[in-house]
């Protein structure tokens, strides 16, 4: 590990003021960062430590939602009575993530600035272009097991790895940031990037911006809803497919689809158009097929990873199927219902 100065500001302020070059990184729950730090992909000359911002609360918003402070530990989010209670897919989905450990430690604001875990992207003696722009992408006819099979490059095939922010898409959140030109916020949609040509960049966050908030809206899905994740293993393993499932029910019909895939792209990955073809049909097999061809369409494997396009279709029918009947997916006993 290279050496580093450290700060520790108080203030939103004094943080964004010790931004100064691009080898300086916020540092909050480091469940990613130090991992990053020890195997020289990150090399930063400076952290700041943002653990002492007041970035810890959960607040009511005047449009009937709520803002979650940056620094809100992933399983006291989880385990809010208020987001348990409103936005169960945010809940589920914050437990199907890591381990117990780890949610306690990890930050909201650090899970959306994760970055992939391409194996390739980690070990710094093989070509990447995320880790070192122009050097080609490895996995590309390589190993490609937990790679992308929708919105993927020439320059990288990499895949997000939360789960909270699959949820975060389908619920419509957004990022509240600052920085040196003041306060903005950006749709969640927005807030990720696809590869494209510079897959170094995963967000669209400018060059010293500091994610303060997420925002939920005041649309909630708290009955038809479930969030159905796919893995090697039933805990402590990052999804090969995951689905967001969030239905709003009219008199035995569906009036409103929130369709969001993690494991499969860049950037958890939804398709309104699709979406708008489950809208005014009673739910059935046959409609939820329609909305898996959708979606998957465009969806290319590189080989190893074939086998997440008919994974992901038998996904999102079970998803819908859950959220249509009201029996979201279990994060206690993952057995599949
Ligand atoms: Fe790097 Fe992306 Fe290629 Fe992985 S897929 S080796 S992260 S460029």
């Amino acid at each position: 590990m290279n050496r580093f100065s450290y700060a520790r500001p108080t203030t939103v302020a004094e943080a964004l003021s010790e931004i100064r070059g691009e080898a300086v990184r916020f540092l909050a729950g480091g469940t990613n960062l130090v991992d990053l730090m020890r195997e020289e992909v990150e090399r930063p000359v400076k952290l700041v430590d943002i653990n002492r911002l007041p970035l810890r609360e959960i607040e009511e918003t005047e449009g009937g939602g709520l803002k979650i402070g940056a620094l809100v530990p992933n399983s006291d989010l989880a385990w809010d009575t208020r987001i348990e209670s409103r936005y169960p897919l945010l809940s589920a989905a914050l437990l199907a993530g890591a381990s117990p450990q780890l949610r306690n430690a990890a930050t909201t604001g650090g899970n959306l600035l994760q970055r992939t875990r391409c194996y390739y992207f980690y070990d710094v003696a093989t070509a990447c272009n995320k880790r070192d722009p122009g050097s080609g992408c490895q996995a590309i006819g390589g190993l490609t097991r937990l790679h992308a099979i929708l919105g993927a490059s020439e320059h990288c095939i990499a895949t997000h790895p939360s789960d909270m922010c699959v949820a975060l898409q389908a619920l419509d959140a957004r990022v509240h940031v600052e920085g040196p030109e003041g306060a903005r916020a950006i749709a969640f949609r927005d807030f990720h990037r696809l590869p494209g040509d510079r897959p170094q960049d995963d967000t669209t966050l400018r060059p010293g911006e500091l994610v303060t908030a997420v925002e939920l809206p005041a649309e909630r899905f708290d009955t038809h809803y479930t969030y159905l994740k796919l893995r090697d293993r039933q805990s402590y393993a990052f999804a090969l497919v995951s689905v967001a499932a969030a239905l709003r029910m009219e008199d035995g019909v569906v009036a409103e689809v929130r369709l969001a895939l993690g494991g499969v792209a860049h950037k958890p990955w939804r398709n309104r158009e699709a979406e708008a073809l489950l809208v005014g049909k009673a739910p059935s097999a046959a409609a939820y097929a329609g909305v898996a061809d959708a979606l998957l369409a465009e969806a290319r494997g590189q080989g190893a990873n074939d086998f997440k396009i008919p994974l992901a279709r038998r996904a999102i029918l079970r998803a819908l199927d859950q959220a249509a009947n009201a029996n979201p997916q279990s994060q206690i006993d993952k057995r599949i219902a």
